[in-house]
């Protein structure tokens, strides 16, 4: 029997009645578990197997799956699916997490990171975009992939105000360097400078920043991609959704 905290990412219907759950949890990471009769209108496990939710369980190793045998619940963040917004952008950050991480890879800052991103979501009303591009900025420094934005990644230049970003190299690059990364985004002073203070930034004091939305919107197009670079993906689905309720992204 193992026991420990874990929050939804994903879930699908196995069978008639049961659902085979995608869990981050605190202790083991990401993890396959089975939830047998999750379906049926009179499971106690009804609670404990929503997408978001937050739980402490009681589980045990099977050959292919975790099995859940009890759950309690820490948080539902039932805010985050009665708003369309939060819903959306919910969704997107259980997608980066559940895409970009092998399974049992014990990971408690990042775990710590969502649990925090969730609460925080389930509170917001506006502003959507600063929030999740400062997500995104923390979320792929927890991978390892913090982008270096001081001076040039290549040279250490950074009298040079012709800059690009490099997905390749993980930071901007001077127009000295441009032949290293022939791809890179142009990126002028101003948008480094916004994305550094969403860098530093914790994600519960973002309401003290002014960020102008033009900016936000460029800074979440290099992020896209510089996420789905490192973590050797083509696509979020979650974006999807995403773009069709809102012009921001
Ligand atoms: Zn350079």
């Amino acid at each position: 029997m193992l026991k420990t905290e874990g929050i939804v990412l994903s879930e699908i219907r196995f069978k008639e009645t049961s659902k085979i759950l995608n869990i981050y949890t605190k202790k083991y990471g990401k993890i396959p578990v089975m939830a047998r009769g999750a379906y049926k209108p009179k499971s106690k496990l009804i609670a404990t197997t929503q997408p978001f939710s937050y739980n402490e369980y009681i589980l045990h190793k099977g050959r292919n799956f975790y099995y859940l045998n009890q759950g309690v619940v820490i948080d539902p963040f039932y805010n985050i699916r009665e708003n369309i917004k939060r819903f959306a952008y919910g969704f997107y950050i259980l997608e980066l997490i559940e895409k970009s991480i092998p399974e049992e890879e014990e990971n408690e800052r990042l775990f710590l990171l969502l649990e925090k991103s969730l609460r925080i979501l389930s509170n917001i009303d506006e502003e959507f975009l600063k929030f999740i591009v400062a997500f995104e900025l923390k979320y792929i420094s927890f991978l390892g992939y913090r982008p270096y934005i001081d001076s040039c990644v290549i040279c250490n230049n950074n009298h040079n105000l012709n800059m690009k970003f490099s997905n390749s190299e993980g930071g901007i690059i001077c127009s000295n360097c441009f032949s290293i990364d022939p791809g890179g985004k142009s990126i002028d002073m101003l948008t480094i400078k916004v994305m550094k203070k969403l860098l530093f930034t914790p994600l519960d004091s973002l309401n003290s920043l002014e960020t102008p939305v033009n900016i936000l919107m460029k800074l979440h197009n290099i992020l896209e991609e510089y996420i789905l670079y490192n973590i050797d993906r083509k696509e979020f689905n979650s974006l999807n959704l995403l773009k069709s309720i809102t012009d921001d992204i």
